[in-house]
């Protein structure tokens, strides 16, 4: 049916396919048999060595032990060489062929009626006693800016004149991110402190008082190119690895006094959160989705063009955000959705982000992060940020218990989610990007 290999579909996406693990046969379940996403991780609290794992249902696969108990042969056991080092660094290097081998013999050795099923039941942890590490070493981290719906917003508020500048709808636009700072779920930081614009031109200094979050998609790189080779866009989706979600945590009051002229730094530098696990792009395949820049917007130039990437390009991927304040923590409420947006409606692709990075020779690597940009959706109630969703703060946004909020407060915790789903595949999740935000530590305190 499809050209493109990275759009393939095989009989591990089957969605009749069911697991001898029940939970990942519940409906709604984020990890059926059909997602199969990777992270590093170990027992909670143990100091046993953070290793590599799969998702099936609410348990993790232990995959070195899955190997030394033999379900793991082969390509399989050889797609796993390297990771021994508690990262998922020398399987990204590996490529496709080799995260094809994996997810197969997975798929094969998790199904209903596997003969697997007994030496495998010992290499099973339960999610709820896991903690999670990053599942790479990042060497760097370059956010891009591909959601124009937040890129029109936001340049309004910023410059009321001019909010789209004309090179938005020609170059993937993008900055190098700090990797150091980026955490996984569930590691808390705390608010930033520093330089806000005061009166006139005088800065004043203190904690951040407009501390927001960025609804990202982050992509991992998987083989890298050569110093001085760029990597055409036939070849884009032979360089990624997979996806999980990213919350680039930005201090707006920071972040309007220092922009000019060179960029974003300390008001996103402090902090990053990424969900735990990586859904890879073979588990994608079934949401793949046609692009196209709006009628009446330039083409992008040839570099950024290729039949594949018209035909299967985008990724149909729904984008949440949800909060739970301190209080509504106290008092055992749920976390409450702020907005929803789709990952289709992004500007540039995944494929098109790594061609443009490396146009000009820049060497990618295995386990760079790239960002997506915040994903915003066409309407207003779409923002992928406070900013966004309070109109720069002029406009409170009332939660169920009385609350308002205009930027995140101490104690609040902000929740990614996202999903994908389409008529005839297995519905898949990503699992959870969270983290609360601490309260600030003044550098001149005592
Ligand atoms: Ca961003």
């Amino acid at each position: 049916m499809s050209s493109a290999s990275f759009a393939r579909i095989d009989d591990s996406h089957d969605a009749a396919l069911t697991s001898w693990v029940a939970s990942a046969n519940e409906p709604g379940s984020e990890f059926p048999i059909q997602n199969l996403p990777l992270a590093i991780f170990r027992r909670a609290g143990s100091s046993e060595a953070f290793r590599p794992g799969a998702a099936i249902g609410d348990q993790v696969v232990d995959l070195l032990a899955a190997r030394e108990a033999g379900v793991l042969a082969g390509e399989a056991a050889a797609a796993l060489e390297g990771t021994g080092d508690g990262t998922l660094n020398a399987l990204m290097g590996k490529g496709r062929s080799a995260r094809v081998a994996l997810r197969r013999a997975l798929s094969e050795a998790l199904r209903s009626g596997s003969a697997a099923q007994a030496a495998l039941q010992s290499c099973l942890v339960p999610q709820s006693q896991v903690e999670y590490a990053l599942p790479c070493r990042i060497g760097d981290y370059t956010d891009f800016y591909t959601g124009i719906h937040h890129a029109t917003t936001v340049g309004k508020l910023f410059r009321p004149d001019n909010p789209l500048l004309p090179n938005y709808k020609w170059v993937p636009i993008g900055y190098h991110g700090r990797s150091s700072s980026i955490r996984v779920s569930g590691h808390g930081f705390r608010r930033p402190v520093g330089q806000t614009k005061g009166a006139g031109d005088t800065p004043e200094f203190g904690p951040s008082k407009r501390l927001d979050h960025e609804l990202e998609l982050g992509v991992f790189v998987g083989p890298g190119n050569e110093l001085g080779e760029p990597i055409p866009m036939e070849r884009a989706e032979e360089h990624l690895f997979g996806v999980t979600l990213l919350n680039d945590w930005s201090a707006r009051d920071l972040q309007a006094w220092e922009y000019q002229p060179l960029g974003p730094f300390l008001a996103k530098n402090f902090a990053t959160t990424i969900s735990p696990w990586v859904v890879t792009m073979e588990a994608l395949a079934p949401f793949r989705a046609p692009f196209a820049h709006p009628e009446g917007d330039p083409q992008p130039l040839p570099y950024l063009s290729s039949p594949e990437n018209s035909s299967h390009g985008g990724v149909e991927i729904t984008l949440e955000v949800w909060i739970q304040t301190a209080r509504m923590r106290e008092a055992g409420e749920q976390a409450v959705k702020l907005m929803s947006s789709n990952f289709r409606d992004a500007y540039w692709t995944l494929a098109q982000m790594v061609t443009h990075h490396s146009v000009n020779g820049c060497n990618l690597q295995p386990g760079d992060l790239l960002g997506s940009g915040t994903q915003s959706g066409p309407d207003a109630s779409q923002g992928g940020s406070l900013l966004e969703l309070s109109q720069g703060g002029k406009q409170p946004i009332p939660l169920p218990n009385g609350e308002m909020r205009t930027f995140i407060e101490d104690g609040d915790t902000l929740i990614l989610r996202a999903w994908c789903e389409r008529p005839g595949a297995k519905r898949i999740g990503f699992g959870e990007c969270a983290a609360t935000v601490l309260p600030a530590k003044v550098a001149n305190a005592a």
